[in-house]
């Protein structure tokens, strides 16, 4: 704990890796807990994808709403304290689609797999409110499918998030793991571009297999990120 304070007060270029585990403590379930959104579910990943979007519209709103809108949740200490950090030397790469980085006013935010409350409609391409995309998945105007901007399962990451977290971990001198069993590809693979000085320190509540000269910090991020100083 004392090493993190030390490594975040030094480094001059802090990117952070985050993943369902910073949201939890905001009332957002994560995917793959007992207490997730897959928890007894079949197919949930098959819910969340391009196929079924396509092919089975109504299903994929049904699944999509129900679970993973949370309009009234409001960020934590990690959002909080990661933002202060990263709007003065850093980035946060989230693959969070909640949006609670952004309501921060944070700028250095790349949400790797999209924002739920990004919606839009896929026949006439115009912005739809998220609020009437909950009412209802077509579009009143034309007709077509709406959606929400973010990556399903059978779909490829926006090219310009993916250069734009690669520079990301490219620039930094220390990297923050927070929340994720970091599992997920290409997500995880943005770690072949670390630079060789580069500090690492996870923090998840299970351990993640680190490097001899990297931090395992085995616990609550809540706790972690409530010790963490900023002056
Ligand atoms: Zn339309």
């Amino acid at each position: 704990m004392m090493e993190l304070q030390q490594l975040i007060d030094q480094a001059n270029f802090v990117t952070f890796m985050t993943g369902a585990g910073v949201s939890t403590a905001s009332g957002i379930p994560d995917y793959r807990s007992q207490t997730g959104v897959y928890a007894g579910k079949q197919n949930a990943e098959y819910q969340l994808s391009h196929d079924n979007f396509v092919n089975h519209p109504q299903d994929f709103w049904e699944f999509v709403k129900t679970n993973l809108y949370f309009p009234e949740a409001e960020p934590n200490v990690i959002h909080q304290k990661m933002a202060d950090i990263a709007q003065r030397k850093g980035m946060i790469i989230t693959q969070n689609v909640d949006g609670l980085d952004k309501k921060l006013q944070n700028e250095n935010v790349i949400e790797f797999h999209g924002n739920i409350y990004d919606t839009y409609c896929t026949k006439c391409q115009q912005p739809v409110a998220w609020q009437q995309y909950l009412q209802n998945y077509q579009h009143e105007n034309c007709g077509g499918l709406i959606r929400p901007h973010v990556v399903l399962y059978g779909e490829g990451i926006a090219e310009q998030a993916v250069q734009q977290s690669v520079a990301a971990v490219v620039k930094a001198d220390l990297l923050i793991i927070v929340g994720t069993s970091f599992q997920v590809y290409p997500f995880a693979g943005l770690l072949q571009y670390r630079t060789p000085n580069a500090r690492l320190v996870a923090i998840n509540k299970t351990p993640l297999e680190v490097g001899i000269n990297d931090v395992m910090i085995t616990g609550d991020a809540v706790d972690v990120f409530r010790q963490i100083n900023l002056d």
